[in-house]
């Protein structure tokens, strides 16, 4: 039956499925189901987590006035009520309120040795700040985790934790149950941050200048462990506001109302950081002009450039990058003005190939195919984040990669070939198939954009070593752009803070 149901789900989550289930429900009378159709109602509400679309219909739906539906063909906006767009681009998960912290609090061990801290990128102190919560004491909590993650607020919200902290967790290797780690920090640094408080004071002056290059997270970062330890910093940055892809990539259920810039503004509270919006690297300035005018310089561009295809017709209409169509919805102050497709493809197997297909069935589109070029297992997306795909009604597709993209001027379908994995890789078995696309997203990998001359490059991204030594002395390096992380927020905060440690160390010694 489960099975079954599974299957429907994303049936019952469109426009059409809405109405029935509606009626199927409204027939029997909600609160008197029999046994079968209670069932059937409850088992749907749950694989679509309760939040999609599976509802009642809306004024405007029962009388048909919605200029477009789920079932409008094409790339049009306005696809569902707009008590369906506020309900699908709320909080992804609710904040615990005081008492709720406290229970998930008195989970925690406080063990000796705890693996959730070598597990955490950032080295927090989960099982102090977690008896800091259990104590009352939520805001000693967030100093805790501000000490060594400044951007804790949003690592609490975006972190993969099911494959970081919670996956280390010794309840969950016991239970199947973890302490819930990253709403407990999402608590304590809220708590702290309403109160517009910040927490650290900067150091005397050093009279030392730093350039640093993005304000993404390991930008940030750095310039802030740099301005506590008294050093003036300028932060330049390409883009009208800065956050990086907290700013423009995150999707938008994980950090709603503003949150990324809220946690900018309160980060710069340190004092000493000045940023510079809209100067780019290589075409307003250059390295040598920054090796001149500062004592160091950290790059934390970010990979700025997204792969190609590499199948006929991609430049056809409606065919765009991942990441655009995700900065233009963070971007949107109405969400409901944003146009999508009806048959939307998503072609990769990341964070950025999730993130778009779910938030295009929350967009209204009705069919969302991810297709993934190898097994479920090699995607990056973790199994976590898969099951949310599959839960908001998206499909995916494994094994086939595409060919071509067909259409008249704009895509209407895309072809794909079917992959096996062979002894030296990947090898085409010469089947085919084509899906019905009236908007595909290309998520396929980013790539480092304009690198300065001079710095060695390795695997396409600025060669580091120790806590992010290029091989330009006076120059260091984190985050996407260089070596060695994994492409998670929370490790370019890491590699932010790491780097300004040894440019201090250098710039005092
Ligand atoms: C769509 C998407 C969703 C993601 N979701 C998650 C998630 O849920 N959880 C998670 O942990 N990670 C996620 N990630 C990864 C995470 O966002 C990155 O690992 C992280 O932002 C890297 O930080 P950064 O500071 O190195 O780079 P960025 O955040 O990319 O910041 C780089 C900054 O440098 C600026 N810049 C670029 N070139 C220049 C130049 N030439 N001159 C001046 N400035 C320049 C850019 O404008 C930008 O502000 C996601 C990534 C994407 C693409
Ligand atoms: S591993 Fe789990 S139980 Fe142990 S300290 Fe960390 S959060 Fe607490």
């Amino acid at each position: 039956m489960a099975g079954v149901l599974r299957d429907c789900a994303p049936l019952y989550a469109t426009g059409r499925g809405v109405k029935s289930i509606h009626s199927f429900c409204r027939f029997f009378g909600q609160d008197h189901l029999f046994p079968p159709a209670a069932e059937i109602y409850h088992l749907i509400k749950k694989l679509t987590r309760g939040s999609l679309l599976v509802s009642q219909p809306t004024h405007a739906e029962m009388e048909g006035s919605l200029s477009n539906s789920p079932l409008t063909p094409g790339i049009v906006a306005n696809r569902l009520s707009a008590a369906d767009y506020s309900r699908n681009f709320t909080d992804h998960e609710a904040p615990l309120d005081a008492h709720e912290a406290r229970v998930a609090a008195d989970r925690c061990y406080f063990c000796h040795d705890a693996p959730c801290i070598t597990a955490c990128p950032t080295d927090i102190d989960i099982p102090l700040f977690i008896r800091q919560i259990a104590t009352g004491t939520p805001d000693a909590a967030a100093k805790t985790i501000f000490a060594q993650n400044i951007m804790g607020g949003m690592c609490a919200r975006v972190c993969p934790t099911e494959t970081l902290c919670e996956e280390a967790c010794v309840r969950e290797m016991a239970e199947g149950k973890p302490v819930e780690i990253g709403r407990l920090q999402r608590f304590a640094t809220d708590t702290l941050m309403a109160k517009g408080v910040h927490p650290f004071t900067r150091g005397a002056p050093t009279g030392k200048k730093v350039a640093v290059v993005g304000a993404g997270p390991a930008g940030l970062s750095c310039a802030h462990r740099l301005a506590m330890h008294g050093h003036d910093v300028v932060v330049f940055d390409a883009r009208p506001k800065a956050g990086g892809l907290n700013e423009y990539g995150i999707a938008t259920y994980k950090a709603v109302g503003d949150f990324a810039q809220a946690e900018v503004d309160w980060l710069l509270k340190i004092g000493g950081i000045m940023i510079e919006h809209g100067k780019a690297l290589g075409r307003d300035f250059t390295l040598a002009d920054l090796q001149s005018g500062y004592d160091a310089v950290f790059l934390g561009m970010g990979l700025a450039g997204v792969n190609a295809l590499r199948a006929g017709g991609e430049d056809k209409a409606g065919v765009r990058d991942a990441v655009d169509f995700i900065a233009d919805l963070r971007q949107a102050g109405d969400r409901s003005a944003v146009p999508i497709g009806r048959d939307v493809v998503v072609i990769g197997g990341g964070m950025t190939a999730v993130d778009a297909a779910v938030q295009s069935r929350l967009l209204g589109a009705e069919n969302v195919t991810i297709v993934y070029r190898r097994g479920q297992e090699k995607m990056s997306a973790s199994g976590y984040e898969q099951e949310h795909a599959t839960s908001a009604g998206v499909r995916i597709v494994t094994h086939a990669a595409p060919v071509a993209v067909h259409g008249n001027g704009a895509v209407t379908e895309v072809e794909f070939g079917y992959m096996a994995d062979g002894p030296s890789g990947l090898v085409a078995t010469g089947e085919t198939f084509r899906l019905k696309a009236d908007q595909v997203f290309k998520a396929i990998g980013q790539t480092l954009q304009g690198a300065p001359e001079g710095l060695t490059l390795e695997g396409g991204k600025i060669a580091v070593t120790g806590a992010g030594r290029t091989s330009v002395k006076g120059v260091w390096a984190g985050g996407d752009c260089a070596t060695g992380g994994d492409d998670l927020t929370v490790t370019a905060v890491a590699e932010g803070r790491d780097a300004a440690m040894d440019i201090h160390a250098g710039l005092m010694a």
